[in-house]
């Protein structure tokens, strides 16, 4: 039996554990090298400890929604393994699953994301598998094109194939560093620079826009664009900081990866309520002025947004001491301006601390989308975060770290056969 060497266990790891032992042809031996005390530490604090561990969407569905550039990177191992085969995987190992409110996210229907931990740890130890905690990988030594082994600090560990699944630094306090990096540049491949993703965003605290007064207001139907062809819907939550919440947090890798190369601070444009025009902003403020002329204009708002917003808004729109009459043409656009298209500063991103993902990681170029081996080292693979793949908010990743563990762990099983 060949010996393979998975490194992290997370659900990338846990997972391409499992495919290189149980691989129909070629079942190999497996060790997990883990450099926690315990594996699976992001999983079981994702979701809050709920775990959204995937969603409804098709295999091919889910990839079109990957940044540009990773949508073709990711189908073949999400076709090979979708939604339904992952929910398939653990309700045949006693784990039942439910949609939230908006049908559209899975969670255990028991809420724990340590039910699903347990469960993969069950399997794998029926098979063979070893899992070893606390341990710190030194080197990937190499003998022409092969690795031949792990070197830790009780010495190499032989074996026949690596794969690495060793996530990304995002969250430290959950284990994310990216010590392996140097590790794979030197036997030859190529890092993108990591940025943190799935991220809150600051906002300049000058700004006319952003208050921090705002702090806990949500927008639940907004739209964020950084232009044209990146826009994000969905709620946006004013933080003491800036912004954050799904709309934000799926634009915010965008946004590091600006910053990262000094080109910030990178203007946002937020519409408020995007079941709500410019046009339709126009009919509204022109009824009112016809039939409610006296009402204030931040009277008019409350009936979509908070008092406070409201007061806000038409402060920076310069309409605070206007009615609904006497609102001039130019005022009037200036905030139709602001709730269509507010301009929003960004200065930075929250810390790794916060992050839930990372944009960058191992360079597809060098990676085999099919079997994820990589195209450098005969003997290596890839799955999860490692990779230069960052979904957006929503079971996307940890969705991802399953079917790219499973296609690593039998990429390499067949090809050290
Ligand atoms: C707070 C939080 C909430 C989240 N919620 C969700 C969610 O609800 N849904 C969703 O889809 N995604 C969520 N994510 C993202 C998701 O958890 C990750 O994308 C996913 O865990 C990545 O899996 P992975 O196995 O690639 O990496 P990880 O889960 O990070 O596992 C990698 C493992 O490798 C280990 N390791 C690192 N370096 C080495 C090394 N040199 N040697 C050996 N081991 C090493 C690490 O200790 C770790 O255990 C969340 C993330 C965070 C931080």
């Amino acid at each position: 039996m060949k010996h393979i060497i998975v490194l992290g266990a997370g659900p990338a790891g846990l997972s391409a554990a499992i495919a290189a032992a149980t691989d129909r042809k070629n079942p190999c031996r497996v060790t997990v090298l883990e450099y926690l005390p315990s594996p699976g530490r992001k999983l079981l604090a994702s979701g809050s400890g709920k775990c959204n561990i995937t969603n409804c969407l098709s295999a091919e569905e889910m990839a079109a929604r990957f940044p540009s550039g990773q949508e073709r990177f990711v189908r073949p191992s999400l076709s090979a393994f979708p939604p339904h085969k992952l929910l398939e995987f653990f309700e045949e190992r006693g784990v039942r699953f439910k949609l939230d409110a908006a049908q559209f996210h899975y969670f255990p229907q028991s809420e724990r994301a340590s039910d699903l931990l347990d469960a993969l740890l069950l399997y794998a130890g029926s098979l063979p598998i070893r899992l070893c905690c606390g341990v710190r990988v030194q080197a990937l030594p190499l003998e022409g094109k092969q690795i031949v082994g792990v070197q830790t600090a009780d010495g190499l560990i032989r074996c026949d194939g690596v794969v690495v699944a060793a996530g990304s630094p995002a969250a430290p306090s959950l284990g994310g560093h990216g010590s392996i990096y140097p590790l794979l540049e030197a036997v030859g491949h190529s890092i993108v620079p990591p940025v943190p993703a799935l991220v809150g965003l600051q906002c300049v605290p000058e700004s006319e826009i952003w208050s921090g007064k705002l702090s806990g207001m949500v927008l639940e139907r907004a739209a964020l664009s950084l232009d044209a062809r990146k826009v994000t819907r969905g709620e946006v939550l004013f933080t003491h900081t800036g912004i954050s919440g799904p709309a934000v947090l799926d634009l915010s890798g965008r946004v590091a990866r600006i910053l990262a190369q000094g080109e910030g601070p990178v203007t946002l444009h937020l519409h408020l309520d995007r079941a709500v025009s410019a046009q339709e902003w126009r009919t509204r403020l022109e009824t009112l002025r016809r039939n409610a002329g006296k009402s204030s204009v931040s009277a008019m708002l409350r009936t979509t947004f908070s008092r406070a917003f409201s007061d806000h808004l038409s402060l920076v729109a310069g309409a605070n001491s206007c009615s609904c009459a006497t609102l001039s043409g130019g005022v009037r656009e200036r905030l139709i301006e602001l709730l269509t298209s507010m301009p929003l500063e960004i200065p930075a991103t929250e810390s790794w601390q916060r992050a839930m993902a990372a944009s960058g990681g191992v360079s597809r170029s060098e990676i085999n989308r099919c079997t994820l081996r990589s195209l450098v080292v005969e003997n290596l693979a890839f799955a999860g975060e490692v990779i230069d793949v960052d979904g957006p908010c929503g079971g996307y990743n940890i969705q991802w770290a399953f079917s790219s563990g499973k296609a690593a762990g039998l990429g390499l099983a067949g090809g050290v056969a």
